[in-house]
């Protein structure tokens, strides 16, 4: 994958490129699944977060539940990782808000949320 920096996103966007316009702090590619969707990821407000070693990285992950494709990936040092489409298991739940709780009424509010989301995420999610 490139990185074009760019002013303004252009009209017409390629395939395996990531816009990133400095300006607009916000950067945009087509689905790396080839469905052609545009993907916007706004760096204000900390959402994702670009950054520059020997290439460029995308935190968090993409995941692209609005799409037909729901694909899920990441952009590391310029490439992309898929992840798998494994679904987090009930224990795995329980261990993460056991592990990140602070009170039991957040850790029941978030075990909830964790459930509710589950067909949404996928392992990758939890290791980054
Ligand atoms: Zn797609």
């Amino acid at each position: 994958m490139k990185i074009k920096v760019a002013e303004f996103i252009p009209e017409e966007i390629e395939n395996d490129v990531l816009y990133f316009s400095p300006e607009f702090s916000t950067a945009i590619h087509l689905c790396m699944c080839g469905c052609e969707n545009k993907v916007v990821t706004p760096f204000a407000r900390s959402e994702w977060k670009l950054t520059f070693e020997d290439s460029f990285s995308l935190h968090p992950s993409i995941g692209n539940w609005n799409f037909k494709c729901q694909s899920h990936y990441w952009i590391r040092d310029g490439k992309v990782v898929w992840c798998k489409s494994d679904q987090v298991s009930d224990s795995m739940i329980d261990k993460i808000a056991i592990s990140s709780a602070v009170s039991e009424v957040k850790s029941n509010r978030f075990i909830n949320w964790l459930r509710s989301m589950k067909e949404k995420i996928s392992r990758c999610f939890w290791h980054n």
